[in-house]
């Protein structure tokens, strides 16, 4: 399958990435691999403007923020990574490429594509990434391809902390530091160049931080207003999640962020035992065994309550 996959973007005249609405660093790192491999036939499309703290790779002011699909460009191949469903990239019209790819690490992946290659035993869609660029050809491994891979490791393991990490994701990473990747500045670029707007929203979010169910569930969320006050933007809230779960006791951790048109988005973490994607899935959501996410179009206090009653259920 990889070889498929490694000789249809060789051979293709035009390749379009995509991947899911806000987007993190292991969408952006996963994309802009394929970009910094395959360089100009490749243009990477996001729904969504990216996260400041990953305008550090290489071809990130590169991207092409879309808000209609008609500013999207007839494609060969539409490449969509890190996506578990063709329903989180707004307006998707498969039918502007010849041949669609589904690259992916969910579990809950709909196999939405012409060709899927999903494998939710990965800690990052990245890794898939770099198997099949090795595929194609090692000697195009630039240091700025394998930094975006890297990136993409980093973050979705939580910088090697997380449970999905294990034995195979430091194999990868020191392959990585091989092809020239160096981790203290991906280490300083992703989690010590926050802007200042992102701590102030930090604060008055951290101040809505509540325990549940004999501390097992913790819950936090961020408003409109906070967003005001603070002047930060929703692509600053990434990881605010982690601070839920990051309390002694805590099996699950919910955040819960308001939208500008309506409804909220929640983020859902859990420590070992509970499988978040599944309750995501109830929500019409999805993701992975310890982080997934829904959209509810309801206020933050409906989908508090509603969160808090079915991660019980699991507990
Ligand atoms: P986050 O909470 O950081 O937005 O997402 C955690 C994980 O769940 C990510 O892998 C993300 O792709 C997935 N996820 C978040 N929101 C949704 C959603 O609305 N639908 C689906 N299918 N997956 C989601
Ligand atoms: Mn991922």
């Amino acid at each position: 399958m990889k070889e498929k996959i490694a000789k249809i973007l060789d051979s293709a005249e035009s390749i379009a990435c995509f991947f899911h609405k806000n987007p993190d660093g292991d969408a952006v790192g996963s994309a802009l691999a394929v970009k910094n491999f395959f360089k100009e036939k490749v243009e990477v499309y996001s729904p969504g403007i990216i996260p400041e703290v990953y305008m550090f790779l290489k071809g990130a002011d590169g991207i092409r923020i879309y808000s209609d699909f008609d500013e999207v460009k007839r494609a060969e191949v539409f490449l969509v990574l890190d996506c578990a469903d063709d329903k989180r990239i707004p307006h998707f019209d498969r039918n502007k490429a010849n041949i669609v790819i589904n690259v992916d690490h969910h579990e809950t992946n709909t196999f939405f594509g012409d060709i899927n290659l999903v494998e939710p035993d990965r800690a990052s869609t990245s890794e898939i990434v770099f198997d099949i660029l090795k595929v194609a050809d090692v000697s195009r491994i630039s240091p700025e391809v394998a930094e975006c891979i890297y990136t993409g490791l980093y973050t979705d393991t939580g910088g090697f902390k997380f449970s999905n990490t294990n034995k195979r994701s430091f194999e990868i990473a020191s392959e990585l530091v091989d092809y020239g990747v160096n981790p203290s500045r991906v280490a300083s670029c992703v989690y010590e160049s926050y802007p200042f707007r992102r701590m102030r929203l930090l604060a008055l979010s951290l101040s809505t931080l509540e325990l549940h169910k004999d501390g097992k569930i913790a819950s936090m969320y961020v408003t409109w207003d906070m967003f005001k006050k603070s002047g930060a933007y929703p692509e600053d809230t990434e990881d605010f999640v982690n601070y839920t779960r990051a309390i002694k006791g805590v099996e699950v951790g919910i955040f819960i962020r308001e939208l500008f048109s309506s409804g909220v988005k929640v983020s859902l973490r859990s420590k070992s035992k509970v499988n978040v994607a599944k309750i995501a899935s109830l929500f019409g959501g999805g993701g992975h065994f310890n982080a997934a996410g829904c959209e509810l179009n309801c206020t933050i206090q409906e989908a508090k309550n509603l969160l808090i009653n079915a991660v019980s259920a699991f507990l």
